[in-house]
């Protein structure tokens, strides 16, 4: 089998400085590292990883065709993301020595995906198959629908959070995946208790507490392995990732979560996105 993931792909560009720049200020940066990033990107490494047959779809401009030849180099199908006339995505995240962030991000080609293209895409996907949507694109009900026109298992990684976006898909999607602060958000904006989801799986990350899965009116929890967070920058991604694979390779949703949380808990120990994400085999040593 195999996921579709209508996703971003973004440059993040890191820069180190003396301290945040304050407004009209001009700073020099100490030092400036471009790094793979993007949660579509990210979570199509992870599925990779964790053994998934991934198919990326989206859009980067001429400066991002190193992305896609990266995602490529780590086995990421990527015949479907277009090089489209652009800037890339990109995130400019200034670092101070505190690990104080400022983060600006500009979606730039990644909310150029055109409908048509998806359509012909997922025509060569198989009912079964895993499709996956985050909120950093475009076409996100769209593609919902279609997929789930053609027999596809649909998954919304509800995140960078935005109610409206939730409410567009929620009557197209099969699994919801968010965070706490995305779950609160959602109860308090829309005025609906995560219990009362209409989605036939949901699942909640609770960082170093783990997550809860609601299914059929009952709901489990999954403690998170202990470990010694570095930086949790795409421990949710890689969750997903992981998630998804393991659903795609036919694992009921218990085994998937654990796996996934194990990939979740040894990302948090590393620095970096999605060039760091672990592997099955880090997995397996690093819980040896
Ligand atoms: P997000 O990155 O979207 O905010 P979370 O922080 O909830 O998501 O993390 C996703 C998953 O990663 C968690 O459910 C857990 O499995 C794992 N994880 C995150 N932080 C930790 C931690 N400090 N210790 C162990 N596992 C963690």
């Amino acid at each position: 089998m195999a996921i579709w993931n209508l996703g971003s792909v973004n440059a993040d560009l890191v820069y180190r400085l003396p301290h945040l720049p304050a407004p009209g200020e001009t700073l020099a940066a100490l030092s400036h590292q471009r790094g793979l990033g993007g949660k579509g990107a990210n979570m199509s490494v992870a599925a990779v990883r964790a053994g998934g047959d991934v198919h990326h779809i989206g859009a980067v401009g001429e400066d991002g065709v190193w992305m896609r030849d990266r995602l490529e180099d780590y086995g990421v199908g990527v015949a479907h993301i277009r090089v489209v006339d652009a800037a890339s995505g990109h995130a400019i995240i200034a670092l101070d020595g505190s690990g104080e962030n400022q983060i600006i991000i500009h979606p730039g080609a990644n909310i150029l995906v055109e409908m048509p293209v998806l359509e012909e895409v997922l025509s060569r996907a198989s009912a079964g198959d895993i499709a996956v949507f985050q909120n950093e694109t475009n076409v996100q009900r769209d593609f919902a629908r279609a997929a789930r026109d053609r027999g596809l298992r649909v998954c919304y990684a509800a995140a960078p959070f935005s109610v409206q976006a939730v409410r567009d898909v929620l009557d197209q999607i099969d699994i919801l995946v968010m965070n706490a602060v995305e779950a609160a958000q959602l109860e308090a904006e829309m005025g609906l208790a995560v219990a009362d989801i209409p989605v036939a799986d949901v699942v909640i990350t609770l960082g170093a507490d783990g997550c809860r899965w609601l299914h059929q009116g009952r709901e489990r929890h999954f403690d998170a392995p202990r470990v010694t967070p570095v930086d949790t920058t795409g421990a949710g991604d890689t969750f997903t990732g992981y998630l998804l694979a393991a659903l795609d390779n036919k694992q009921d949703m218990a085994r998937a979560i654990s796996r996934a949380q194990m990939a979740g808990a040894v990302m948090v120990t590393r620095l970096g996105t999605a060039d760091v994400i672990p592997t099955q085999d880090d997995i397996d040593q690093f819980f040896a």
